[in-house]
Protein backbone atom coordinates (compact mmCIF):
# COMPACT_ATOMS: atom_id res chain seq x y z
CA UNK A 1 0.00 0.00 0.00
CA UNK A 2 1.56 3.19 -1.05
CA UNK A 3 2.25 5.74 1.59
CA UNK A 4 1.77 3.23 4.84
CA UNK A 5 4.01 -0.14 3.58
CA UNK A 6 7.31 1.79 3.81
CA UNK A 7 6.62 2.93 7.18
CA UNK A 8 6.14 -0.64 7.91
CA UNK A 9 9.24 -1.63 6.64
CA UNK A 10 11.00 -4.38 8.55
CA UNK A 11 14.29 -3.76 7.42
CA UNK A 12 13.95 -0.10 7.82
CA UNK A 13 12.44 -0.16 11.38
CA UNK A 14 15.64 -2.88 12.30
CA UNK A 15 18.13 -0.20 10.93
CA UNK A 16 16.25 2.56 12.81
CA UNK A 17 16.36 0.50 16.03
CA UNK A 18 20.35 -0.21 15.16
CA UNK A 19 21.17 3.58 15.58
CA UNK A 20 18.74 4.06 19.02
CA UNK A 21 20.76 1.19 20.42
CA UNK A 22 23.85 2.85 19.71
CA UNK A 23 22.90 6.21 20.47
CA UNK A 24 21.78 5.81 24.16
CA UNK A 25 24.02 5.46 26.56
CA UNK A 26 21.51 6.48 29.59
CA UNK A 27 18.19 5.48 31.03
CA UNK A 28 15.46 7.40 29.66
CA UNK A 29 11.09 7.23 30.01
CA UNK A 30 9.30 8.43 27.08
CA UNK A 31 5.30 9.11 27.80
CA UNK A 32 3.77 8.24 24.59
CA UNK A 33 0.71 10.92 25.19
CA UNK A 34 -1.72 9.41 22.61
CA UNK A 35 -3.48 6.05 22.80
CA UNK A 36 -2.86 5.50 19.18
CA UNK A 37 0.46 5.52 19.71
CA UNK A 38 0.20 2.41 22.82
CA UNK A 39 -1.43 0.38 20.50
CA UNK A 40 1.39 0.66 17.47
CA UNK A 41 4.03 0.51 19.98
CA UNK A 42 2.01 -2.77 21.32
CA UNK A 43 0.75 -4.51 18.00
CA UNK A 44 4.66 -4.09 16.52
CA UNK A 45 6.17 -4.88 19.35
CA UNK A 46 8.47 -2.23 18.81
CA UNK A 47 9.61 -2.28 22.73
CA UNK A 48 11.32 -5.29 22.06
CA UNK A 49 13.78 -3.46 19.64
CA UNK A 50 14.63 -1.01 22.36
CA UNK A 51 17.46 -0.87 24.56
CA UNK A 52 16.28 -1.89 28.29
CA UNK A 53 17.51 0.88 29.58
CA UNK A 54 14.14 2.79 27.34
CA UNK A 55 11.08 2.80 29.11
CA UNK A 56 7.75 3.72 27.14
CA UNK A 57 4.88 4.96 29.42
CA UNK A 58 1.31 5.83 27.99
CA UNK A 59 -0.20 8.78 28.90
CA UNK A 60 -3.53 10.42 28.92
CA UNK A 61 -4.53 11.01 25.13
CA UNK A 62 -6.93 8.15 25.18
CA UNK A 63 -10.79 10.76 24.74
CA UNK A 64 -12.76 7.92 25.92
CA UNK A 65 -10.39 6.88 28.92
CA UNK A 66 -9.69 10.25 30.45
CA UNK A 67 -14.34 11.09 30.05
CA UNK A 68 -15.09 10.81 33.42
CA UNK A 69 -17.87 8.76 35.22
CA UNK A 70 -19.55 11.84 36.23
CA UNK A 71 -19.98 13.14 32.84
CA UNK A 72 -20.76 9.11 31.72
CA UNK A 73 -24.00 9.42 34.37
CA UNK A 74 -25.57 12.44 32.80
CA UNK A 75 -25.52 11.22 29.58
CA UNK A 76 -27.36 8.28 31.00
CA UNK A 77 -29.64 10.59 33.00
CA UNK A 78 -30.37 12.16 30.05
CA UNK A 79 -30.75 9.36 27.65
CA UNK A 80 -33.44 8.53 30.06
CA UNK A 81 -35.48 11.38 29.52
CA UNK A 82 -38.68 10.96 27.46
CA UNK A 83 -38.69 11.12 24.33
CA UNK A 84 -34.57 11.96 23.84
CA UNK A 85 -32.04 10.40 21.54
CA UNK A 86 -28.26 10.30 22.00
CA UNK A 87 -26.10 10.29 19.71
CA UNK A 88 -22.05 9.44 20.46
CA UNK A 89 -19.51 7.47 18.77
CA UNK A 90 -19.02 4.08 19.32
CA UNK A 91 -16.98 3.37 22.38
CA UNK A 92 -19.09 5.74 24.34
CA UNK A 93 -21.86 3.56 24.33
CA UNK A 94 -19.67 0.75 26.56
CA UNK A 95 -17.76 2.65 29.16
CA UNK A 96 -19.24 2.18 32.21
CA UNK A 97 -20.65 5.19 34.73
CA UNK A 98 -21.43 4.71 38.33
CA UNK A 99 -24.30 1.87 37.77
CA UNK A 100 -24.96 1.18 33.99
CA UNK A 101 -23.89 2.53 30.71
CA UNK A 102 -25.49 3.96 27.88
CA UNK A 103 -25.19 0.33 25.82
CA UNK A 104 -27.00 -1.15 28.74
CA UNK A 105 -29.72 1.45 28.85
CA UNK A 106 -30.13 0.96 25.11
CA UNK A 107 -30.31 -2.90 25.50
CA UNK A 108 -32.71 -2.18 28.42
CA UNK A 109 -35.01 -0.35 25.80
CA UNK A 110 -34.90 2.37 28.26
CA UNK A 111 -33.23 4.98 26.16
CA UNK A 112 -32.62 5.73 22.44
CA UNK A 113 -28.67 5.82 21.53
CA UNK A 114 -27.10 5.96 18.49
CA UNK A 115 -24.14 5.35 17.29
CA UNK A 116 -22.81 8.42 14.97
CA UNK A 117 -19.79 8.27 12.95
CA UNK A 118 -19.23 12.18 12.68
CA UNK A 119 -21.24 15.03 14.15
CA UNK A 120 -23.31 15.50 11.42
CA UNK A 121 -24.91 12.55 11.79
CA UNK A 122 -26.45 13.71 15.08
CA UNK A 123 -27.52 17.30 13.73
CA UNK A 124 -29.20 14.72 10.44
CA UNK A 125 -30.77 12.57 13.33
CA UNK A 126 -32.66 16.04 14.63
CA UNK A 127 -33.31 17.49 11.33
CA UNK A 128 -35.12 13.63 10.57
CA UNK A 129 -36.86 13.82 14.19
CA UNK A 130 -38.38 17.19 14.63
CA UNK A 131 -40.42 16.29 17.68
CA UNK A 132 -37.54 15.00 19.75
CA UNK A 133 -34.51 16.15 21.13
CA UNK A 134 -31.05 14.82 19.80
CA UNK A 135 -28.10 15.16 22.05
CA UNK A 136 -24.86 14.59 20.52
CA UNK A 137 -22.16 13.89 23.26
CA UNK A 138 -18.86 15.27 21.61
CA UNK A 139 -15.86 14.01 22.79
CA UNK A 140 -11.98 13.83 21.89
CA UNK A 141 -9.47 16.46 21.69
CA UNK A 142 -8.43 19.10 19.38
CA UNK A 143 -8.71 16.81 17.06
CA UNK A 144 -12.48 16.55 16.87
CA UNK A 145 -13.48 19.33 18.59
CA UNK A 146 -13.47 21.27 15.46
CA UNK A 147 -15.86 18.88 14.09
CA UNK A 148 -18.28 19.59 16.70
CA UNK A 149 -17.89 23.17 16.82
CA UNK A 150 -18.72 23.17 12.77
CA UNK A 151 -22.11 21.35 13.67
CA UNK A 152 -23.17 23.68 16.44
CA UNK A 153 -22.61 26.21 13.37
CA UNK A 154 -24.63 24.81 11.28
CA UNK A 155 -27.36 23.67 13.73
CA UNK A 156 -27.52 27.77 14.19
CA UNK A 157 -27.40 28.20 10.46
CA UNK A 158 -29.94 25.61 9.92
CA UNK A 159 -31.79 26.76 12.54
CA UNK A 160 -32.25 23.17 14.21
CA UNK A 161 -33.71 24.06 17.86
CA UNK A 162 -33.93 20.33 18.87
CA UNK A 163 -30.07 20.15 18.56
CA UNK A 164 -27.64 20.34 21.39
CA UNK A 165 -24.36 19.22 22.19
CA UNK A 166 -22.84 17.89 25.14
CA UNK A 167 -18.90 19.19 25.34
CA UNK A 168 -16.61 16.62 27.35
CA UNK A 169 -14.16 17.87 24.76
CA UNK A 170 -10.25 18.50 26.11
CA UNK A 171 -7.35 20.40 25.31
CA UNK A 172 -3.69 19.09 25.70
CA UNK A 173 -1.35 21.91 26.72
CA UNK A 174 -2.73 22.08 30.41
CA UNK A 175 -2.92 18.41 31.03
CA UNK A 176 0.55 17.86 30.24
CA UNK A 177 1.62 21.07 32.38
CA UNK A 178 0.05 19.18 34.88
CA UNK A 179 1.43 15.76 34.79
CA UNK A 180 5.21 17.39 34.49
CA UNK A 181 4.24 19.89 37.09
CA UNK A 182 3.03 17.48 39.53
CA UNK A 183 6.44 15.04 38.93
CA UNK A 184 4.54 11.77 39.71
CA UNK A 185 6.46 10.47 37.45
CA UNK A 186 10.07 11.60 35.86
CA UNK A 187 9.66 12.10 32.48
CA UNK A 188 13.02 12.60 29.84
CA UNK A 189 10.73 13.24 26.75
CA UNK A 190 7.59 13.12 25.25
CA UNK A 191 6.07 11.16 21.97
CA UNK A 192 3.80 13.80 20.95
CA UNK A 193 0.18 12.93 19.25
CA UNK A 194 0.24 12.95 15.65
CA UNK A 195 -3.32 13.82 15.16
CA UNK A 196 -3.89 16.48 17.81
CA UNK A 197 -0.71 18.47 16.59
CA UNK A 198 -2.15 18.96 13.05
CA UNK A 199 -4.41 21.39 15.09
CA UNK A 200 -2.41 23.22 17.58
CA UNK A 201 0.77 22.61 15.76
CA UNK A 202 4.06 22.84 17.75
CA UNK A 203 2.13 25.05 20.59
CA UNK A 204 1.18 23.01 22.95
CA UNK A 205 4.59 21.37 23.88
CA UNK A 206 6.58 24.56 24.72
CA UNK A 207 6.23 24.42 28.24
CA UNK A 208 7.24 21.14 28.51
CA UNK A 209 10.43 21.82 26.41
CA UNK A 210 11.29 25.74 27.41
CA UNK A 211 10.48 25.52 30.99
CA UNK A 212 10.76 22.10 32.08
CA UNK A 213 13.39 20.87 30.02
CA UNK A 214 11.89 18.26 28.49
CA UNK A 215 12.32 16.80 24.91
CA UNK A 216 9.39 16.69 22.71
CA UNK A 217 8.70 15.01 19.79
CA UNK A 218 5.45 15.38 17.13
CA UNK A 219 5.24 11.68 16.08
CA UNK A 220 3.09 9.95 13.59
CA UNK A 221 1.37 6.61 14.11
CA UNK A 222 3.27 4.08 11.77
CA UNK A 223 5.88 1.88 13.39
CA UNK A 224 8.62 3.75 11.64
CA UNK A 225 7.42 7.10 12.73
CA UNK A 226 7.60 5.61 16.23
CA UNK A 227 11.13 4.07 15.92
CA UNK A 228 11.77 7.60 14.30
CA UNK A 229 10.78 9.54 17.27
CA UNK A 230 12.49 7.56 19.88
CA UNK A 231 15.63 8.20 17.59
CA UNK A 232 14.79 11.28 17.43
CA UNK A 233 14.12 11.67 21.50
CA UNK A 234 17.49 9.94 22.41
CA UNK A 235 19.21 12.25 20.27
CA UNK A 236 18.18 15.32 21.99
CA UNK A 237 18.90 13.43 25.52
CA UNK A 238 22.28 12.45 24.40
CA UNK A 239 23.14 16.09 23.54
CA UNK A 240 21.40 18.11 26.10
CA UNK A 241 18.91 19.23 24.22
CA UNK A 242 15.53 20.16 24.86
CA UNK A 243 13.08 21.01 21.68
CA UNK A 244 9.52 20.74 19.92
CA UNK A 245 10.85 18.25 16.85
CA UNK A 246 8.21 17.27 14.00
CA UNK A 247 9.10 13.96 13.30
CA UNK A 248 5.35 13.77 11.07
CA UNK A 249 5.95 16.49 8.38
CA UNK A 250 4.18 15.06 6.63
CA UNK A 251 0.62 15.68 8.59
CA UNK A 252 1.88 18.40 10.73
CA UNK A 253 3.16 22.22 10.53
CA UNK A 254 5.17 24.43 12.77
CA UNK A 255 1.68 26.81 13.54
CA UNK A 256 -0.68 23.47 12.63
CA UNK A 257 -4.30 24.36 11.64
CA UNK A 258 -5.09 28.28 12.06
CA UNK A 259 -8.78 28.26 10.05
CA UNK A 260 -9.59 25.03 12.86
CA UNK A 261 -8.44 27.12 15.73
CA UNK A 262 -10.78 29.60 14.72
CA UNK A 263 -13.88 28.10 14.26
CA UNK A 264 -13.05 26.24 18.14
CA UNK A 265 -12.49 29.92 19.25
CA UNK A 266 -15.83 30.49 17.57
CA UNK A 267 -17.56 28.50 19.66
CA UNK A 268 -15.66 27.32 22.41
CA UNK A 269 -14.23 28.91 25.41
CA UNK A 270 -11.72 27.49 28.28
CA UNK A 271 -13.15 26.06 31.12
CA UNK A 272 -12.12 23.78 34.12
CA UNK A 273 -12.59 19.84 32.97
CA UNK A 274 -12.32 16.67 34.75
CA UNK A 275 -10.51 13.83 34.03
CA UNK A 276 -10.92 10.42 34.56
CA UNK A 277 -8.69 9.60 37.79
CA UNK A 278 -6.68 12.76 37.61
CA UNK A 279 -9.10 15.07 39.35
CA UNK A 280 -10.26 18.83 37.92
CA UNK A 281 -7.06 20.76 35.42
CA UNK A 282 -8.02 24.30 34.98
CA UNK A 283 -8.67 25.24 31.36
CA UNK A 284 -8.57 22.19 29.89
CA UNK A 285 -12.22 21.62 28.61
CA UNK A 286 -13.74 23.44 25.91
CA UNK A 287 -17.68 24.91 26.74
CA UNK A 288 -20.13 26.24 24.29
CA UNK A 289 -19.60 30.31 24.43
CA UNK A 290 -22.80 31.59 26.03
CA UNK A 291 -23.97 33.14 23.01
CA UNK A 292 -24.53 29.67 21.70
CA UNK A 293 -26.11 28.22 24.88
CA UNK A 294 -29.22 26.91 23.04
CA UNK A 295 -27.23 24.37 22.01
CA UNK A 296 -25.33 23.46 24.71
CA UNK A 297 -27.25 20.47 26.79
CA UNK A 298 -25.64 21.24 29.55
CA UNK A 299 -26.98 24.66 29.90
CA UNK A 300 -30.60 23.32 28.66
CA UNK A 301 -31.11 20.13 30.73
CA UNK A 302 -29.90 20.95 34.20
CA UNK A 303 -29.73 17.44 36.14
CA UNK A 304 -29.71 16.76 39.71
CA UNK A 305 -27.04 14.18 40.16
CA UNK A 306 -25.89 12.04 42.69
CA UNK A 307 -22.18 11.84 43.32
CA UNK A 308 -20.02 9.57 40.99
CA UNK A 309 -18.73 6.48 42.03
CA UNK A 310 -15.64 4.69 40.84
CA UNK A 311 -15.60 1.42 39.65
CA UNK A 312 -13.50 -0.17 42.45
CA UNK A 313 -10.15 -2.08 42.31
CA UNK A 314 -9.53 0.27 38.68
CA UNK A 315 -6.39 2.22 38.80
CA UNK A 316 -6.96 3.94 35.33
CA UNK A 317 -5.90 7.56 36.99
CA UNK A 318 -2.57 5.85 37.43
CA UNK A 319 -2.56 4.24 34.41
CA UNK A 320 -3.01 7.34 32.73
CA UNK A 321 -0.77 9.57 34.51
CA UNK A 322 1.90 6.76 33.72
CA UNK A 323 2.73 5.87 36.97
CA UNK A 324 0.85 1.91 36.48
CA UNK A 325 1.19 -0.52 34.24
CA UNK A 326 -2.20 -2.48 33.05
CA UNK A 327 -1.15 -5.65 34.79
CA UNK A 328 -0.46 -3.90 38.24
CA UNK A 329 -4.02 -3.73 38.26
CA UNK A 330 -5.69 -6.91 40.43
CA UNK A 331 -8.62 -7.00 37.46
CA UNK A 332 -6.68 -7.08 35.01
CA UNK A 333 -7.81 -10.16 32.21
CA UNK A 334 -9.68 -11.26 35.34
CA UNK A 335 -12.67 -9.53 36.07
CA UNK A 336 -12.02 -6.56 33.84
CA UNK A 337 -11.79 -7.79 29.89
CA UNK A 338 -12.35 -6.30 26.91
CA UNK A 339 -15.69 -8.15 26.72
CA UNK A 340 -16.43 -7.10 30.64
CA UNK A 341 -14.45 -3.65 30.97
CA UNK A 342 -14.96 -2.12 34.58
CA UNK A 343 -12.68 0.71 33.47
CA UNK A 344 -12.70 2.81 30.45
CA UNK A 345 -8.87 1.89 29.84
CA UNK A 346 -10.51 -1.63 28.95
CA UNK A 347 -13.02 -0.05 26.20
CA UNK A 348 -11.36 1.32 23.51
CA UNK A 349 -8.95 -0.32 21.22
CA UNK A 350 -6.48 2.96 22.17
CA UNK A 351 -6.80 2.20 26.23
CA UNK A 352 -4.01 0.96 27.57
CA UNK A 353 -5.59 -1.96 29.24
CA UNK A 354 -7.01 -3.01 26.19
CA UNK A 355 -3.80 -2.64 24.15
CA UNK A 356 -2.02 -5.10 26.62
CA UNK A 357 -4.63 -7.03 27.16
CA UNK A 358 -5.05 -7.75 23.47
CA UNK A 359 -1.06 -7.43 22.26
CA UNK A 360 0.09 -8.72 25.49
CA UNK A 361 2.99 -5.98 25.63
CA UNK A 362 4.92 -6.32 28.95
CA UNK A 363 7.06 -3.83 30.78
CA UNK A 364 10.94 -4.15 30.00
S1 LIG B 1 -7.68 -3.45 33.96
FE1 LIG B 1 -9.77 -2.63 34.01
S2 LIG B 1 -10.15 -2.16 36.13
FE2 LIG B 1 -7.95 -2.37 35.90
S3 LIG B 1 -7.20 -0.29 35.47
FE3 LIG B 1 -7.59 -1.26 33.52
S4 LIG B 1 -9.68 -0.65 33.02
FE4 LIG B 1 -9.43 -0.27 35.21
Amino acid sequence: MKHVDEYRDSGLSAAVAGRIRKLSTRPASFMEFCGGHTATIARYGLESLLPAQISLLSGPGCPVCVTPVGMIDRMIALARLPGMIVASYGDMLRVPGSASSLLVERGRGSADVRVVYSSYDALEAARSNPGRQVVFFGIGFETTAPATAAVVLKARELGVDNFSVVSAHKTTPGIIRALLDSDEVKLDGLICPGHVSVITGTAPYRYAAEQRRVPCVICGFEPLDVLQSVLMLVEQVESHRAGVEIQYRRGVREQGNEKARRLMDEVFEPADSVWRGIGTVPGTGLSLRPELSRWDALARYRLDLPEPQEPAGCICGKILRGAASPEECRLFGSRCTPATPVGACMVSGEGACQVRYRWRRHPA
